[in-house]
């Protein structure tokens, strides 16, 4: 293309890179952090029982079904809640209504890339701030004047957590927004919804994808005062939601038992895959999620991220400052956990 049609920001946008997704080759996938285990029977019940003349109707603007249920299981009115198609489309919305052109955005930092991407689009600034070495908040995040403030918790790709009085104290120190994503918390000691009743600038993010095993059906949830969601449906695309996820979400959250026991199941897996990566001389970093930050040592971590690639499993490296030492490990089933380990030893040569 000869003429350049693109706006200025967008053609300097690097875009956002995407964990590999293998298509048919039987790999071992620990990279981007999906549960290994399937999600309820209810959810497939529900979507059989969806399959009909319905499908040639418009789904419900605000998935309805789905904001109700979302509302009774956490505890807000439905004017608290909107439905998304993935939490990435709700951190889409929150940058597109909060963000304007040359504002500043920022974070605590390393984090999930796509907050950049999302600031670029925006023609907005980023302004990341260097988390401490033990992934507790930087004191220069709190006052801060951005438009918006984001933080994972449990954070990706280091997996630890910071406290709700943390990040209640964060909240009422900023002049902006504050968005919490919540992706991970299922994993976790606690959680920050109640941050979202009590603070007028809070959003709290979740998202089926991970506990929930509904990666594929694309269904996130916004918890945050009446006036924010408001502004937030404003910037919405009008039926954002199928239908199909829409009842398939709401099938989810009436089987939170379902969802407890693979998350206990993982968290098990978990504490097991530390204590070994422990017994090979190698940091990890607590983790509060389904995945581990480990830092190796005795090879190169994007050596042995290739040699794993090789022996058929897929973990996740990120070639940036900070993270060229690590690989993200996602938790999966103890087969797969076995099989990392057996491999990850072979590709070490000093273990
Ligand atoms: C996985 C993930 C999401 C995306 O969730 P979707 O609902 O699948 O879009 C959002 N934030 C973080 C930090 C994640 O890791």
């Amino acid at each position: 293309m000869k003429r350049n049609l693109f706006r200025a920001n967008i053609v300097r946008l690097a875009g956002y890179v995407p964990g590999l997704q293998p298509g048919e080759q039987k790999v071992i996938k620990l990279n981007t952090n999906e549960n290994p285990y399937p999600p309820s029977p209810r959810v497939f019940a529900a979507l059989r029982g969806a399959l009909d003349d319905k499908l040639k109707l418009y789904p419900s603007p605000t998935a309805d079904g789905l904001r109700q249920k979302g509302s009774e299981v956490y505890g807000f009115r439905p004017e608290e809640v909107l439905v998304g198609n993935g939490s990435d489309e709700l951190l889409s919305m929150v940058f597109r209504a909060f963000v304007g052109a040359d504002d500043v955005v920022t974070y605590p930092w390393p984090s999930y890339s796509l907050f950049e991407v999302l600031a670029g689009i925006q023609g907005a600034q980023v302004c990341p701030i260097e988390y401490h070495a033990d992934y507790s908040l930087p004191e220069e995040l709190f006052s801060n004047h951005a438009k918006l403030t984001l933080v994972v918790n449990p954070n990706s790709p280091s997996g630890t957590f910071v406290s709700g009085e943390e990040l209640y104290r964060l909240a009422g120190s900023l002049s902006g927004v504050l968005v919490i994503d919540e992706a991970y918390v299922d994993f976790a000691e606690e959680d920050c919804l109640s941050l979202a009743r009590e603070c007028e600038n809070v959003i709290v993010l979740r998202t089926l994808s991970k506990s929930f095993s509904l990666a594929g059906l694309r269904i996130g949830l916004a918890f945050a005062p009446e006036e924010l969601i408001g502004g937030l449906l404003k910037v919405k695309d009008s039926y954002n939601v199928n239908c199909l996820s829409a009842v398939a979400g709401e099938a989810a959250l009436l089987d939170l038992a379902h969802m407890r026991t693979n998350v206990a199941k993982i968290t098990t897996t978990r504490t097991r895959l530390v204590q070994a990566l422990q017994e090979l001389g190698l940091e990890v970093y607590p983790s509060q999620s389904n995945f581990v930050l480990v830092r190796i040592s005795g090879a190169s971590a994007a050596d042995v991220y290739e040699e794993l690639e090789k022996r058929g499993i897929l973990v996740r490296y990120f070639n940036q400052p900070r993270l060229r030492d690590s690989l993200r490990i996602t938790v999966g089933t103890d087969a797969e956990t076995d099989a990392l380990l057996r491999e990850l030893k072979a590709s070490i040569p000093e273990t």
